[in-house]
């Protein structure tokens, strides 16, 4: 079979070993474990002909493959010259090295309350066209995250289900939860992402400097008022929703500081730092939208679009 990989996870939990990507929605739902933040990376803009290879694997983009990362930049993703993700993510002290729902016994404690979507995908990546996947798991095959963990096997041996062949995703649940990561990444687009990108265009796609803070391969990371201000400018609702969901970050950013302060590491620090700025930002958020304004109104005046993003927010129409 041609480019074909098998999966089994023994959910050994060796891959989190950060907190993962998450919905606006996900990181409501689990506010007293997870703070949420914004991250900013820079997605390589692909080009006919070029040349793609991981270990032993390589292919040549051709114009379908073009065209497949051009739908997903145009539906997922954000163009300013270059193309960029914004997503919300669990943010934790690095020196961790593990997710905050990580279990002690090596599993995952929300595996049967709301485990991200972003977790049921492991190990594909929805930012990458179905075609080229086995690209992806080549070289997670090869990542320090999966080493040893043998969960991602070349072929179809009797004890793995074959997961992609031929350019084609085999597994129903992979294929179901890979739609399902790239539905809510489109609708976060929707509800507040192309609102935030707007706002953040001068100050950071527009200005070379800015942009130089993005690191080669890695993300940005700031706070996530900017996506909190856009839903909670829709309804008095959604404003109450983000006014709790402030209050339980603060407490749980407190709990993580304290932490931290205890296991005194010089490597923290920078991390603590960041915090206590998510904590001001929460803050002067809060300030702002403790004061309803006029514009507002009331759930019962609110237009009949409103109650979508109140029903995706509280995680209802997802
Ligand atoms: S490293 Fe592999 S086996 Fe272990 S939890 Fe992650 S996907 Fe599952
Ligand atoms: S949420 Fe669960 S599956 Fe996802 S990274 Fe954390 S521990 Fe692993």
């Amino acid at each position: 079979m041609v480019n074909a990989f098998s999966f089994a996870c023994t959910a050994c939990g060796k891959c989190c070993n950060s907190p993962p990507a998450m919905s606006l929605p996900e990181l409501f739902g689990h506010r007293d474990r997870f703070i949420g933040c914004l991250a900013i990376g820079r997605v390589p803009r692909r080009r006919l002909g070029e040349r793609v290879r991981v270990g032993r694997h390589e292919t040549v983009l051709d114009e379908t493959d073009i065209a497949a990362f051009d739908s997903i930049a145009d539906t997922l993703l954000y163009r300013a010259g270059d193309t960029f993700s914004i997503m919300t993510q669990g943010y934790d002290y690095p020196s961790l090295a593990r997710c905050p729902a990580l279990a002690d016994d090596g599993r995952c404690a929300i595996h049967l309350s709301g485990k991200p979507v972003t977790c049921e995908v492991v190990p594909l990546d929805p930012l990458v066209p179905d075609k080229l996947q086995h690209l992806v798991l080549a070289g997670r095959n090869q990542s320090a995250a999966y080493l040893g963990a043998d969960c991602i096997q070349e072929g179809q041996p009797p004890d793995a289900t074959l997961i992609i062949a031929a350019g084609e995703i085999k597994d129903a649940n992979a294929r179901d939860a890979l739609a399902r990561r790239r539905r809510s990444l489109e609708r976060e687009r929707e509800v507040w992402g192309r609102a935030v990108f707007e706002s953040l265009r001068k100050d950071l796609f527009d200005s070379p400097a800015a942009l130089a803070r993005i690191p080669q391969g890695g993300f940005l990371t700031i706070s996530i008022v900017p996506a909190l201000l856009v839903v909670a400018s829709t309804s008095a609702r959604c404003r109450q929703l983000c006014l709790d969901y402030i209050d339980s970050q603060l407490a749980l950013i407190d709990r993580s500081i304290e932490q931290a302060l205890l296991r005194r590491r010089l490597d923290d620090r920078p991390v603590t730092q960041e915090l206590r700025g998510f904590a001001h930002a929460y803050q002067r958020a809060r300030a702002l939208l403790a004061t309803p304004l006029p514009a507002m109104g009331s759930e019962s005046s609110a237009p009949s679009s409103l109650p979508t993003t109140e029903a995706y927010l509280s995680g209802a129409d997802h």
